[in-house]
């Protein structure tokens, strides 16, 4: 076999080649992880550098995001730190602005160049792996750029935990009916898979906490999810959709279908059927849409704003740039539809980081590409502690074995032995106590306290709404 790494084609490196990956999510460290595992000795000799260019120092490991909402996962388990797994690779905090494919550099803000106040840094590469997945596709509703929050980070799932437990707090002590009613009001925007599943997760735990206030009932409390089209979960299939909105509604969650969100102007969302919902809580997962950074590029995209790639997982018309996951329009060949692509989702993104890894390796090689092929397995959906629902490989579950089948499966593919550890302890401890109801929302004003001892004023809305 061949084993000769082809030369870099920069002065700077004139005898190895840089693999610069933009994004650190499924695809950026799965990718990275094979690479430097596949590449060991090159790495040791130098002729291989791997840098990882991304905003935050782990992956987010997004299926746990809602059970880290509900408080049954805390949010350093969430996350993978990228320094630890990837003791090979450089990594560099910070985001690419641009990318000039043809001259083989990428344009990247650090947090030293924002520090300094300097110009973006010019970063050449030999092969591109480009992995900045996608962002909440936000429709330009009024309002919602002012009232709505997102469910895509730790962030903003943790941000949404406090979030509620703060309402039932307001609730609990106003005597105002029409603070209450609209501090107890939650709406969700888009019934897939981020929608369902947080909804589901911090219902139920709100749920568990109102036993701890003597004026707060879980009937007082209306959650609402808005769905445009008429299911919900398609990811599960028809059946199980149905059933999960009868589960959702024998749990007094009113779930609206083709019903679409007009308005949240004043804090009122108002709906496409007429209903009028003051509330202080809007919760959009109403779909993803492909990064915007792919658009300062000179790569080709599609109609949707992807990367056009083939099923190897190199980008359409040019050589050395690799993509995959969210940011990518991978054919799929499994399917007998023409033109159909693999759907976004961590289930390719995985694997075909592992495709995307070895085929750089093989191209580096001079070795022929593997194509990616791997037909939808199916989906398993938390719907709160002990409830889910399940299709997966042709099984329909639904209930506690759907809840235990998707905590079992999702513990198999959270990255790492030590994360993996930690989330079973986890739960193995909130199997013996009981649940965790606390709201440590003062922790996103650290300087508050001191600033009031110092003499300034308390920050403006300390309970301030999403
Ligand atoms: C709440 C939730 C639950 C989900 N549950 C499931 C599930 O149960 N099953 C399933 O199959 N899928 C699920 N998904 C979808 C799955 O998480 C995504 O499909 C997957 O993360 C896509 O991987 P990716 O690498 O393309 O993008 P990501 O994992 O999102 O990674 C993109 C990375 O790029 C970084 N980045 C962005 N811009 C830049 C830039 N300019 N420069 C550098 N870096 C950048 C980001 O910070 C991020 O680290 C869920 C998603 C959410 C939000």
């Amino acid at each position: 076999m061949n084993t000769a790494i082809s030369r870099g084609t920069t002065p700077e490196r004139p005898n190895g080649a840089r693999i610069l990956i933009v994004g650190g999510g499924y695809v950026g460290m799965y990718t990275a992880l094979r690479l430097q595992r596949k590449l060991k000795a090159e790495l040791k000799r130098g002729d291989v550098e791997i840098v990882v260019v991304t905003p935050d120092p782990y992956m987010t490991y997004q299926p746990f995001l809602p059970e880290a909402a509900a408080g049954n996962i805390s949010p350093r388990h969430v996350v993978v730190p990228l320094r630890r797994v990837l003791d090979q690779c450089k990594i560099v905090i910070g985001e690419a602005q641009s990318i000039d494919h043809a001259k083989r550099t990428a344009t990247l803000t650090t947090l030293a160049t924002l520090e300094e106040g300097a110009e973006p840094e010019q970063i050449s590469y030999d092969q591109l792996v480009l992995a900045p997945g996608s962002v909440s596709r936000v429709l330009p509703i009024p309002g919602l750029a002012d009232h709505g929050i997102g469910f895509k980070t730790v962030e903003e799932a943790i941000g949404l935990r406090n979030h509620v437990i703060e309402q039932m707090d307001i609730a609990s002590s106003t005597r105002d009916p029409a603070i209450r009613d609209a501090a107890l009001t939650f709406v969700f925007v888009g019934g897939g898979f981020a929608g369902v599943e947080a909804l589901g997760e911090l219902e139920d735990m709100a749920r568990y906490t109102a036993r701890y206030y003597h004026n707060v009932k879980p009937e007082d409390m209306k959650w609402i999810l808005v769905e445009a089209s008429n299911r919900i979960l398609p990811e599960v299939g028809e059946e199980m959709g149905k059933y999960t909105v009868t589960e959702l509604r024998r749990r007094n969650i009113d779930v609206r279908l083709e019903t679409r969100l007009e308005s949240c102007v004043d804090r009122v969302a108002v709906l496409s059927d007429g209903a009028r919902f003051p509330t202080r809580t809007v919760v959009w997962t109403a779909g993803v849409k492909p990064h915007p950074i792919l658009a300062a590029t000179d790569l080709p995209l599609n109609e949707r704003g992807r990367l056009k790639c083939t099923a190897e997982l190199t980008v359409e018309g040019v050589t050395h740039a690799w993509a995959a996951g969210d940011a990518a329009a991978v054919p799929d060949v499994t399917s007998k539809q023409p033109g159909s692509e693999t759907a976004p989702n961590a289930q390719h993104a995985v694997r075909q980081a592992r495709t995307l890894g070895d085929n750089i390796v093989h191209f580096l090689r001079g070795e022929p590409l593997e194509t990616y092929s791997h037909a939808y397995a199916g989906s398993v959906a938390s719907l709160g502690l002990h409830k889910g629902v399940a299709h997966v490989y042709g099984r329909k579950l639904k209930g506690y074995s759907a809840w235990f089948m998707h905590r079992t499966y999702h513990l198999s593919r959270v990255p790492t032995f030590n994360r993996k550890a930690r989330v079973m302890a986890e739960w193995t401890l909130a199997g013996l106590f009981k649940r965790e109801i606390v709201s440590l929302g003062s922790l996103e004003h650290p300087r508050a306290e001191f600033e009031l001892a110092a003499g300034g004023k308390p920050p403006e809305d300390p309970k301030g709404s999403s």
